[in-house]
Formats: structure tokens, sequence, C-alpha cells
């Protein structure tokens, strides 16, 4: 028997309302919970808008003109790693350059600049300098897992463009090979070891088999990759969780499954940017180095960004989310699932 558990509470109330000429109308509030973590998220109904600020066009253009990250500063305005770490100080693959960040977030903390142009729409991202951006940053983390000792968590992050916290519009993406696993990716390790102690199974198969069994919010799987958009949902317009079965952290992806997960990450884009949605967050998932059982998969978590207010540049991320650490979403996941699927299956990429 499969123990995983999908439970919400349909909170109802009611309100003399005047898009509805001041009738009394009733309302639905979801709060689901985590089959993992057991952590609320809310499903609420609030419109907000998902159009590029006014003066986007200007700042891409003015930023270009200082850009770090652009082909004629990138050598002399980032720094380099310590030759006892890396002797050549950066690392390349085909545009994608990785070094150090001026800003770090901890021991090691790189930055990968994937392509020489200043700015792609993110429905527009080129396959290929995803690819080497993501080949790249597993190449870093192989080393690293080679010369560093002891227990290390080696991921890979993306913030694209400002509404998801990203300070540079040119493309770049994060890697981390920390000794301190952040708060979520530490709850879930230690959610999944008890998972497999108690029914000897590994969580996240279990819920792949779930998801897949009840389908609606099951999008498919493209090649060796799983997709399915979360129960209790992260972003305010939906997200999207990939499952690489076997595999536990980034240094096991091929180039094969590096390609697969690039064209499916595309499409997603694409689905859900005909909301016009234009900015994301993606976090990989990884275990430890050095743990070897089967209790966890590799995941990666793709989460749109907006302004709610693109006039005023409101974040979608206010008290709820920051001080209370819960997330909500103004759709369902089910409705984001089939809106995905539908590109995946317009472009092949789904397995027969
Ligand atoms: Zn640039």
């Amino acid at each position: 028997m499969n123990p995983i558990q999908f439970r919400k509470n349909v909170l109802r109330g009611s309100q003399h309302d005047p898009r509805n000429s001041l009738k009394l109308t009733p309302y639905d509030t979801e709060v689901r919970y985590d089959p993992l973590t057991g952590r609320s998220s809310r499903i609420c109904h609030f419109s907000s808008s998902t159009r590029l600020p006014k003066n986007f066009e200007q700042l891409v253009e003015s930023t270009q003109k200082h850009c770090p990250f652009c082909p004629e500063r990138i050598l002399r305005e980032t720094p380099r790693f310590d030759e006892s770490l890396l002797p050549e100080g950066r690392l390349r693959l085909g545009e994608a350059v990785l070094f150090p960040n001026l800003n770090p977030y901890d021991e090691l903390s790189a930055v990968i600049v994937p392509c020489r142009a200043h700015y792609f729409p993110a429905n527009e991202l080129p396959v290929k300098i995803v690819v080497d951006g993501i080949r790249l940053a597993r190449d870093f983390l192989a080393l690293l897992e080679c010369k560093r000792e002891g227990v290390h968590y080696g991921s890979f992050y993306w913030n694209y463009l400002p509404p998801s916290g990203g300070s540079q519009i040119h493309p770049h993406m994060h890697v981390l090979y920390s000794t301190a696993a952040p708060n979520l990716l530490r709850e879930r390790l230690a959610a999944e070891k008890q998972y497999f102690k108690k029914y000897h199974r590994t969580y996240q198969q279990d819920l792949c088999m779930s998801e897949e069994e009840q389908g609606e919010r099951w999008v498919g799987s493209t090649g060796t990759i799983h997709w399915h958009t979360p129960f209790a949902p992260t972003g305010l317009l939906g997200d999207l969780m990939a499952t690489f079965p076997k595999k536990k952290r980034l240094t096991e992806l091929n180039d094969e499954d590096i390609t697969e997960f690039a064209h499916a990450l595309r499409a997603a884009m694409q689905a859900f940017s005909s909301t016009n949605l234009w900015s994301f967050n993606l976090a990989f998932y990884p275990q430890a180095t050095g743990i070897e059982t089967d209790e966890h998969y590799l995941t990666a978590h793709l989460v749109p960004r907006l302004y709610i207010a693109p006039g005023l540049h409101s974040a979608d991320v206010s008290f709820m989310q920051l001080l209370l650490d819960e997330k909500f979403a103004t759709v369902y996941p089910e409705q984001v699932a089939q809106q995905i699927k539908s590109v995946f299956k317009e472009q092949g990429l789904l397995n027969s």
C-alpha cells in the first residue's frame, strides 16, 4: 500500500462583493498539506497581473551598458578562484563561464554566466545555454567532491530576472557547495530518511506513483525524468517539480539527462508564459555527499515569479510567505498541470 496522503481543508467564507453588485457571495480558501513535510500552503483567489513593467525594454538596454557579465567586461569585473582550488581561476564550457560569486552565500559560492547575450525572454532561452550552464555546474561540483572532504550539499540555483530576486538582467546561475543544508532541503532530507526507515521505500518514488495514478497533477515523463505539479503549491501562479529517479546528486546526471531536462524546462516556461509569465526561480534538491542509500531522488523545483502590480513593482512574496512561511497560490495545481501537459504533448516531449 502506498502511504502517501493528500490532505486538505476547504474554508468557506462569504462577503458582500462589489464585483457582484454587493450581493452576499461565497468564496473558498483551501489549506493543503505537503505529503512529505506536513507544511501547509493555501489556494486563495485574488487577481494579479503578469504583464511586463512598461519600462522593461529600456531597462534591458540601459543595464547592458554597464553589465559585468557582458563579454567585454566579464573577465575584468568578475573574480577568480584561488589557484589551489582551480588553477585556471575560472571554468568555461561553450559560451558559459563559471567564477566565484563576488557576494558569496557560502564558503564555496559560484556564479555561471551561461551566454554572451545580455537578455533572452524566459520562454526563448536557447536549450544549449541551459544545457551548458548545468553541465558546467555539474563538472564544478564533481571537482569539489574530489577536492573537499566531509559532508557537503552541492547544488544549482537560478533566479531569472528581477521578480525572482535576480540582481542582473544578464542570465546567471548559482552553484553552492555547502556543509550547511538550507532549511527546506534539510527538512525534506530528514523526512525522506524517516519515510525510508518506516516503509523501506523511496518517498519520491511513491509520490510519483501516486501522482501518476491520480493523474490530476501528473504532467508525464520525458525520457527518464518525471514531472508533476506539487499538491501544496509554492508560487503564486503555481510550480512544477522534476524527479530524476535513482539519481541522488547533480554529479550523477549525464549529458543526456541534462539535455532532456533543458528541453522540458523550456517547454514549461513556454506553458507558463502563455499567461505572460517572464521570471522564475529554479532549485535542485540534492542528497548530501557520501550518502549512498536510496532514500532520496534528486528533484528540481521551478517556480514562476511576477510583480503582482507591475506598475508598482509589487513583489509576489509578502507577510504570508516571508514572515509566516506559508506559501500560497491563486491557481489550482491541477489546472497548471494540464496547461503544461498540453505544451509537452504539442512538442512531442512525453514518453508514449
Ligand atoms: Zn550583460
